[in-house]
Parts: structure tokens; C-alpha cells; sequence
């Protein structure tokens, strides 16, 4: 197993963090799509279980397990046994994630790489609307297939096989290039990043309670 070293795991997180924020443009998208998701499997809806809310249909840590558990044994050895699964009953795609808390992901860091640069079907259709991605929204795509980013990721989780040694400005340069995007965003006018949010999954009148 490849030796596991805090500093790639720190510059993992600084990326991490600098994705977060950018997806954090999505506002109230991923409440609406956990609401949505609920109120269909309740109601034994499955015709759109496809596009229902990842982290439910998904379980990424045990995709993952061979590279995750020693990223997050790193921090606590015992980090598994203190999830608190939902009880919400199997789901598609074996979820729901044993990670999934209440109010979220319950991994505070170092979540395996896909968590941190997917964008989903839902996500690509906003960026669409606002004019920033012109490619396919039928099935999900990782940041990477978007924007030229250095490919560092992987070596610092120790995804990759060997690891290779990933450069402070490697690091610097992906941060920029996904505060660069996210400035983007930001500056497409309000109510038309409001619409675009809108229009892909409507308001369902809980937003606040997010
Ligand atoms: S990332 Fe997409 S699929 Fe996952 S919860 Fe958010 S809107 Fe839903
Ligand atoms: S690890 Fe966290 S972000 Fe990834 S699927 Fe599980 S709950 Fe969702």
C-alpha cells in the first residue's frame, strides 16, 4: 500500500475546499434534488430514479474502500464506525452512502475523488442555462472534462498507482483555474442564475430550510 503523507493530503483538501466553493453556486439545487428524491422513493416513484440525489443512489465509500479507508484511518481509526447510516432502506445503485448524514456528508475531509469533482446531470443543465458548458447533460462529468486542470488529484489521494510528486504551483494553478470558473458564475446576473436553477429543479418552497 503507497504511504500516505499529510501534506498531499492538505493540498488535497485546499482543492477539495476551492471545488466546494464552487459548488456552491448550485444554491439550493441538491436540497431540492435530496427533497425530491424522498418524496419519489415515498411515494414508489422510480421512473426518474436515475437523476435522484446522488449520495442516495450512490455508495462511494464502498466503491471506494481500498484507497479511502487509509486517507481516512489517517485522521481517525475509527472513523467508520462513527457514521450513522440513514435508515431510509436499499436504494438504486446500492445506496444510500453510509457517509449521508441529516445535513450531509459526514466526511469533513479527504472525500474520494469523485465526491469532490463530479457534476451532475442537474448541475451541467445550470451551467448550460447560464452559457458556461455547451456539452452534454445526459449523464454526470468530472471538472476535468471541462476545464484544463493539472491532473494532480489522484496522486495526492494515492489513486493513481505510484505516486508522482505534485508541485505547490500545480496545486496553486488548479485552485485558480476553479476560482477563475466560479468568478464565472458569479458574475452572470442574479435572477438569471437564479432562473437557471429554477428551471432545471423548480422551488418546492423549503429552500429555507436548507
Ligand atoms: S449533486 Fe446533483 S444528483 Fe447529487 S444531490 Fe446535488 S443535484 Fe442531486
Ligand atoms: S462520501 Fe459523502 S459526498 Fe460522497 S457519496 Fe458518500 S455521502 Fe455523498
Amino acid at each position: 500500500m503507497a504511504t500516505i503523507h499529510s501534506r498531499d493530503l492538505q493540498q488535497f483538501h485546499d482543492v477539495e475546499r476551492a471545488l466546494w466553493k464552487l459548488f456552491s453556486v448550485f444554491g439550493p439545487l441538491c436540497g431540492r434534488c435530496a427533497r425530491k428524491t424522498l418524496r419519489e422513493h415515498a411515494a414508489g416513484k422510480r421512473d426518474d430514479r436515475a437523476s435522484w440525489c446522488c449520495c442516495m443512489i450512490d455508495n462511494q465509500i464502498h466503491d471506494h474502500w481500498d484507497t479511502l479507508n487509509p486517507v481516512q484511518s489517517h485522521f481517525d481509526r475509527k472513523w467508520y464506525d462513527k457514521l450513522t447510516p440513514l435508515s431510509m432502506g436499499r436504494m438504486p445503485g446500492n445506496g444510500p452512502c453510509p457517509a449521508l448524514g441529516a445535513q450531509g456528508c459526514r466526511l469533513r475531509k479527504c472525500r474520494p475523488v469523485t465526491c469532490t469533482t463530479q457534476l451532475c446531470s442537474k448541475m451541467l443543465a445550470v451551467l448550460r442555462c447560464v452559457g458556461l458548458y455547451d456539452g452534454r447533460t445526459t449523464a454526470a462529468r468530472q471538472i476535468e472534462e471541462l476545464l484544463p486542470l493539472p491532473d494532480i488529484l489522484h496522486a495526492l489521494y494515492r489513486t493513481g498507482g505510484k505516486g508522482r510528486k505534485v508541485t505547490r504551483d500545480e496545486v496553486a494553478q488548479y485552485i485558480g483555474m476553479i476560482h477563475a470558473y466560479r468568478a464565472k458564475f458569479e458574475a452572470v446576473a442574479e435572477d438569471a442564475h437564479c432562473a437557471a436553477i429554477d428551471a432545471v429543479l423548480p422551488d418546492d418552497g423549503q429552500d429555507e430550510e436548507m
